[in-house]
């Protein structure tokens, strides 16, 4: 069992990241095996050296430990490229050289008509010579992934059988026209990689993962098991903001909220023990913990309900400890 937490470093460890990054802990520690930490810091304009080490620090703070990374995905483009290479060679990938200028108008013009636009395929119709000349001359172009025309199905551990039909699924953007890999690419190629076996992530991504698996198929690759996690929402029932209070782990550590409550806190939010008891330690819940036991309804953050197990906590902790 491998599995990975992959944040982007473009700001604070979020309450929602961090109980992604709880749920692979648990797991790992039920089920053995590794839990790999990858910073997905390819989007280099947003992302910031200091948050790939501050990120780290409020994982280790919560008590979340890693047996390998991190990683960092910048430092990895040229094993996506090679992929993306090896996609050309097999026929499952093309250069497009369409303009996005050009690419926009009919998108708008579908849209006037009451249609969807799915790239209409103009470049995977050129010849090989065509495209070989003019990928000599160095014409710009992106490389996009031959997407298969049928339903993809799998099975997400929560929320049960899906069955995508192909007229939502475009042939999507593999590299872009400066060179650089698009995150459907980076993400694949690293989980292959690094030998990934459950992919455990926000539900952020569902409408990512036939993608991801039409490119594990594609690269001959075994196809991980899916989990995705429920979004976590405020009070006001809309995904959780700063609008509505504190929403990184960095600001309840400087509230003063003890690690060991805001882990039980957020292990709490969609997943219930077999025994429905309340206060665990992170020890107590790994033995108890399954995936298929996560709720995938939408949960609420109670800011209310955190400081009750924080005053629990507090309360038995000896003197000297909640002093230091
Ligand atoms: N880097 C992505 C994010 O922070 C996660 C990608 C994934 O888990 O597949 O949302």
């Amino acid at each position: 069992m491998r599995v990975r937490f992959a944040p982007s470093p473009t700001g604070f460890l979020h309450v929602g990241g961090a109980r992604t990054a709880i749920y692979n802990w648990l797991f790992r520690q039920r089920m053995g095996g590794a839990l790999i930490l990858r910073i997905e810091d390819t989007d280099r304009a947003r992302s910031d050296d200091a948050m790939t080490r501050q990120i780290q620090d409020a994982l280790r703070w919560l008590g979340v430990t890693w047996d390998e990374g991190p990683h960092l995905q910048s430092e990895r483009v040229e094993r996506h490229a090679a992929r993306a290479h090896e996609l050309v060679e097999s026929g499952r990938a093309y250069a497009c050289f369409c303009s996005s200028q050009e690419l926009d108008s009919k998108r708008a013009e579908a849209g006037a008509a009451g249609h969807g636009f799915l790239y209409p395929r103009t470049c995977l119709a050129l010849a090989r010579d065509e495209v070989e000349r003019r990928l000599a001359h160095g014409e710009p172009h992106i490389v996009r992934f031959l997407m298969p025309r049928e339903n993809t199905r799998f099975t997400d551990l929560l929320r049960g059988d899906l069955d995508i039909p192909p007229d939502a699924l475009d042939d999507f953007i593999l590299v872009r026209s400066d060179g650089s890999p698009t995150y459907h690419l980076s993400v694949v190629s690293d989980d292959i990689d690094m030998g990934i076996t459950h992919v455990v992530r926000g539900d952020d991504h569902l409408s990512n993962t036939p993608k991801h698996i039409r490119l594990f198929e594609a690269l001959g690759a075994p196809v991980p098991v899916f989990a995705h996690l429920p979004l976590i929402l405020g009070p006001d029932r809309k995904r959780l903001s700063k609008r509505t209070g504190a929403t990184s782990v960095e600001e309840f550590r400087a509230q003063g909220v003890l690690p060991q409550a805001l882990f039980n806190y957020l292990a709490l939010l969609s997943w219930t023990p077999p025994g429905g008891q309340e206060l665990l330690s992170k020890d107590e819940m790994a033995p108890l913990f399954a995936l298929e036991r996560i709720s995938a309804a939408p949960s609420i953050f109670d800011t209310a309900k955190l400081l009750w197990f924080n005053g629990r906590y507090i309360s038995t902790l000896p003197i000297d400890e909640l002093m230091h």
